[in-house]
């Protein structure tokens, strides 16, 4: 085969009708704010365990819309409450991310 130099790479293309979103449905029937996220993103910007965890809860929410594995990012959270304070829509995100850890356990 001819080397060009580069390669093609997998696609990353998430087909939402196939994706398992059941965890996604459990919090948000137990937190209902969870459906109000507009994905801003202020959380994550603010986010004190951010620089060092890689902790948004941004993408923790986006993450479980798509059906994804989310409980490692959960790790890095403090429970400070800083991202409560900055979310636009007033979503408890603290209490949010405790029910996520407690649906995980
Ligand atoms: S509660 Fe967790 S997600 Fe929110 S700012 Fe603190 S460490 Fe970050
Ligand atoms: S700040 Fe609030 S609305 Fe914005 S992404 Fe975070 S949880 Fe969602």
């Amino acid at each position: 085969m001819t080397d060009f130099g580069f390669k093609l790479s997998k696609s990353s293309a998430i087909e939402l009708d196939k994706v398992d979103t059941s965890l996604y449905e459990r919090l948000c029937q137990a937190e209902p704010g969870a459906r109000i996220c507009m994905n801003c993103g202020s959380c994550g910007a603010t986010c004190t365990a951010g620089p060092y965890s890689g902790m948004s809860l941004r993408k923790v929410i986006l993450g479980l819309q798509r059906g994804q594995d989310v409980r490692s990012m959960l790790s890095g959270c403090m429970l400070c409450g800083k991202c409560s304070m900055v979310c636009p829509r007033g979503i408890n995100t603290r209490h949010l991310i405790l029910t996520l850890c407690r649906i995980y356990d």
